[in-house]
């Protein structure tokens, strides 16, 4: 008789133990919740099981899962905290066995009444995760009209304490999910606002620049021309900002395409930086080019070079006072070109150096600088050397000038950029 009692519980230890561990593989909480149900039952040798958590809007106890039959029921049915037998384990945080349920003063019977059956016996036991308990499971009519053990308790509180540590983790998982569905969707419909706000403005601004331009090359004359000129480098501007911010909403998104195709390095930049003359011309500034003679074939995409090097041409007329001069050069090294822009500008202060290719970052306060931008052109830049295995640095010194160099694996040596040693460094213009 002793060897059959042991062996039992042997058997049902084991069990505990293998239904544990199928509690800790992930699974959806509606799924988890029916297997702590099912154990409970299993365990106990109970004709049903159920589990109640607080409900935090009725700080009641909520059924979140019961055996097959009830459970669609019960959901609805929202017990007290006083006057019921969950109610009090969940406060007591003890376990409470009922040998004679009908006539139990403390039981709530509208569950009884709901289901149209009576409980005659019934265990619960608190559900606890570090100190605090989370909710309550309950097994009610052991088989056999038998009386619920102490061991019976045990095992329920052995399976209630795991059974609280995988609910309480499946629900996190299921917010974590939850909020980054929520994160993701605010992301598209962010990218969808910029992609249409940007493509609504860029109709009207090649407009504006357009005819202002043409305005600008028939006869007007001298106040014309200079008001002209405001609205053509302004609607530049803004023309800018926008391709900034919708070239780093790309990115951000995840559109990493790139047409990479071949290219000479040296007709690009001559390109680019001819395109910045008639601004620089208007702002006094000189802006010169100094680019080898030997072409330099490179592996790119040609317009998202184009804007890295347009965004570091732009600041550096942008922040260079009136007679000032802007150098852009080419420097063929072993496997590498180096492209650098530099300028005898207004500098940039030490402390802002090592941020300033974070994104929206300035160094004065927008509110109270004079130019223009949105602290997107740098960190735009940067993406864009980046992803040609490039390398973007500055080197400044307020007050003298701005160098900012990247380098980019040539056609042929595709080595990471990072890998290469840096030249030695040019001297400001
Ligand atoms: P924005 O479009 O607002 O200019 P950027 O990311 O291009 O944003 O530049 C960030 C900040 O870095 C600028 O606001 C400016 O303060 C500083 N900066 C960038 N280039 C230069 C430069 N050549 N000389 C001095 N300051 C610069």
């Amino acid at each position: 008789m002793l060897i059959n009692t042991t062996g039992r519980r042997a058997d049902r230890l084991e069990r505990l133990l293998e239904i544990s561990r199928h509690l800790g593989m992930s699974q959806e909480l509606d799924t988890l919740l029916q297997s702590v149900v099912d154990a409970s039952c299993e365990l106990t040798e109970s004709r049903s099981s159920s589990i109640l958590l607080l409900e935090e809007e009725t700080g009641m106890l909520k059924f979140v899962a019961g055996s097959q039959i009830e459970k669609e029921i019960i959901k609805r049915i929202r017990v007290p905290l006083e006057n019921s037998i969950a109610g009090r384990v969940y406060t007591q945080c003890k376990p409470i066995v009922l040998h004679y349920a009908r006539t139990d003063p403390h039981m709530f019977r509208d569950v009884e009444k709901a289901l149209n059956s009576n409980v005659d016996s019934m265990i619960a036991v608190p559900m606890i995760f570090q100190g605090e308990t989370i909710g309550v499971i309950e097994a009610v009519n052991k088989r056999d009209h038998g009386h619920y053990s102490d061991e019976d308790v045990t095992i329920l509180e052995t399976l209630a304490s795991q059974a609280a540590v995988a609910i309480l983790s499946t629900l996190m998982l299921e917010q974590m999910k939850e909020a980054y569905t929520e994160l993701e969707e605010s992301e598209r419909k962010k990218s969808d606002f910029i992609a249409i706000a940007s493509h609504e403005l860029r109709t009207p601004l090649g407009l504006i620049l357009g005819h202002a331009t043409d305005l600008l090359e028939t006869s007007v004359n001298e106040e014309q021309r200079s008001q002209l000129e405001v609205v053509v480098r302004s609607a530049n501007r803004l023309k800018k900002i926008i391709d900034d911010f919708s070239s780093f909403d790309n990115l951000r998104g995840g559109d990493h395409r790139q047409f990479h195709k071949k290219i000479i390095l040296n007709e690009l930049v001559r390109e680019v930086t001819a395109s910045f003359q008639e601004n620089a011309r208007s702002r006094r500034i000189t802006l010169m080019v100094d680019i080898p003679g030997e072409d330099i074939p490179i592996l790119a995409d040609r317009d998202k070079l184009c804007l890295a090097l347009s965004n570091l041409i732009d600041n550096a007329i942008t922040f260079t006072e009136r007679g000032g001069h802007v150098l852009v050069f080419i420097e063929k090294l072993p496997g590498y070109a180096r492209v650098s822009v530099i300028d005898d500008g207004i500098g940039i202060p030490a402390k802002d150096l090592p941020h300033i290719f974070e994104r929206f970052y300035q160094v004065e306060g927008h509110l109270t600088r004079k130019h223009g931008g949105i602290g997107l052109g740098l960190s735009v830049a940067k993406a864009m050397v980046e992803l040609h295995k490039g390398q973007i640095w500055v080197e400044s010194v307020e007050g003298k000038g701005s160098n900012f160099s990247f380098l980019l694996p040539v056609r042929d040596e595709m080595k990471t950029a990072g890998e290469a040693p840096r030249p030695a460094t040019r001297p400001f213009v």
